[in-house]
């Protein structure tokens, strides 16, 4: 059995190890950056380095922006009918379906993630593929009638051309290919720019574009630790027709500002402060296994998390009660261990950004409950998952995003208060609320200034559903059909004279 169980071991690993890329992906080819230069990619939960990419230029992402033009304008990849770019994606969805569990191990080794959330991602992010794949046929146009005699009015939608993706390190997986599966259905080449704290899950899912028979240039990654020369060079370049961005609003704010020069299409997925709303109509039982999954799916670093609990007086004491049992019976740890739910942060940053937020409460007399403290004995990433209650409107873990472990849960009286508080923020990426009253439900859904609402429900990404944000959490729209929009022009042709008689 032993020897078995060690045999199956040694070809996973050699298996994984032959998805570990430490080259960038350029016009077909695995390359290094031109400088030589590497950084290192590490396991936030031990600190070890994992792997060494390439630090590319502005330079290299240059070239990749040449290629990925090359090959949009090429017969190779033009010349593809809309079944044939549905059957590589197919092609590349299945090979990532039969690599699940090396992604996976990937994905957790450098993002900390637990593996079976990690497992979760490869299967989600990988169905956006199948999904897109499917719309890839269905990019429809229209013949409208015209008021003009002997004319036709024809709409086609057309590829934009070259689009480049710049992803974060949370979905290290899913938000690359629900972007890249939308451009590459329409017929778009892209560049992907991953997080540099992920580059390895972006590079062996390009590996596996590449066996699918993916032709050369229509994917190519850059890998590097200097984003902002690079997201500047996307935005200026005419020959990038497309920019999709998932990351903080700062970021895309500026992206946003340095594409108006070339009148860019720009798809931007930004950061959330969603209100998860508990009435006394609730189902208190619902509304706690709804606020687990929100808040602490991949340790609290999601944009849609729950960042604001907002509950009615008369559920208060109950939900808060049960919610303290289930947030002291997490167990955090090192992701690679299939019983861990928590896992460290992503970085230092990030960890300074959680812990200070959580000491501003603090000093602003808001109760902490559970938790409110580092777990140095797991290493220096991991914090403590924490609720903290009468949570001050002036505390930064009430009007920002916390990207942590950390549930600040606020009292209300009634419906109208708490709607007004839930709107009270310039974000709108997401909203959660729990309500067993028709009448309730629909109000709300409608009145809360959100992208996406969850009605009695915590996870609402899936494929085959809009994904974006209102107010200063975006524009645009992935996933879905809608997903397509931000990779094709409207093209309208009108054919004149014709005689019909
Ligand atoms: P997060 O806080 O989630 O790390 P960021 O917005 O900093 O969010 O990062 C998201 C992605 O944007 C990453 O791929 C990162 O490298 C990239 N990025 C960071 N700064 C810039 C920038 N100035 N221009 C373009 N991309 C950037």
């Amino acid at each position: 059995m032993f020897r078995r169980l060690s045999a199956l071991r040694v070809a996973r690993m050699r298996s994984l190890s032959s998805l570990v890329q430490t080259k960038a992906l350029v016009n077909g080819a695995w390359v290094d950056a031109s400088s030589r230069e590497t950084f290192a990619v590490s396991n936030p939960a031990n600190g070890q380095v994992i792997g060494n990419v390439p630090n590319m230029t502005v330079e290299d992402a240059q070239s990749a922006i040449k290629a990925a033009k090359q090959a949009y304008e090429s017969k190779e990849w033009r010349s593809l009918t809309a079944k044939d770019r549905s059957n590589l994606l197919k092609k590349w969805h299945k090979l990532i379906e039969e690599h699940t569990q090396e992604i996976a191990e990937i994905m957790t080794a450098e993002s900390g993630k637990p593996i079976n959330e990690a497992k979760g991602e490869v299967i989600y992010g990988n169905a956006f593929i199948e999904w897109f794949a499917e719309e890839a046929r269905r990019i429809y146009g229209e013949i409208v009638p015209s008021s003009t005699p002997n004319r036709e009015i024809i709409v086609m939608k057309q590829p934009i051309g070259v689009a480049a993706l710049i992803t974060p390190w949370n979905f290290p997986l899913a938000m690359i290919t629900r972007k890249a599966g939308a451009a590459l259905a329409a017929g778009c080449t892209v560049i992907v720019k991953p997080s540099e704290d992920t580059p390895l899950t972006a590079l062996a899912v390009a590996k596996l574009a590449e066996e699918a028979g993916m032709p050369k240039g229509v994917i190519n990654v850059i890998t590097t630790n200097k984003a902002a020369p690079i997201g500047q060079l996307f935005c200026k370049s005419p020959d990038v027709r497309g920019i999709s961005f998932t990351g903080s609003t700062q970021v895309g704010k500026l992206l946003f500002r340095d594409s108006a020069d070339g009148i860019k299409r720009v798809c931007l997925e930004l950061g959330g402060n969603a209100p998860f709303i508990v009435f006394d109509s609730a189902n208190v039982d619902k509304a706690v296994d709804g606020a687990m999954a929100s808040k602490f799916r991949n340790c609290g670093q999601t944009c849609v998390s729950a960042n604001r609990f907002f509950v009615q007086e008369g559920v208060y004491d109950k939900f808060v009660s049960q919610l303290k049992q289930r947030v002291e019976a997490l167990k955090i740890g090192d992701g690679n261990s299939c019983d861990v739910q928590i896992g460290p942060l992503i970085n230092k940053m990030q960890f300074d950004k959680v812990s200070g937020f959580v000491e501003d409460a603090r000093t602003k007399a808001a109760n902490i409950i559970v938790g409110g403290k580092a777990l140095p004995e797991l290493g220096p990433l991991f914090y403590a998952p924490t609720i903290v209650t009468d949570v001050p409107p002036t505390s930064q873990i009430y009007t920002e995003e916390v990207f942590g472990p950390v549930v600040s849960i606020i009292k209300f009286k009634d419906e109208q208060e708490a709607v007004q508080k839930a709107n009270d923020t310039q974000r709108g990426l997401a909203g959660y609320f729990y309500s067993e009253n028709l009448q309730q439900v629909f109000r709300v859904a409608k009145r809360l200034e959100v992208g996406m609402v969850g009605v009695n429900e915590g996870i609402i990404s899936a494929p085959e559903a809009p994904f974006g944000g209102v107010k200063e959490s975006g524009v645009g729209r992935e996933g879905s059909h809608h997903g397509i929009d931000d990779y094709v022009d409207i093209k309208y042709i009108c054919m004149g004279n014709l005689k019909y008689d």
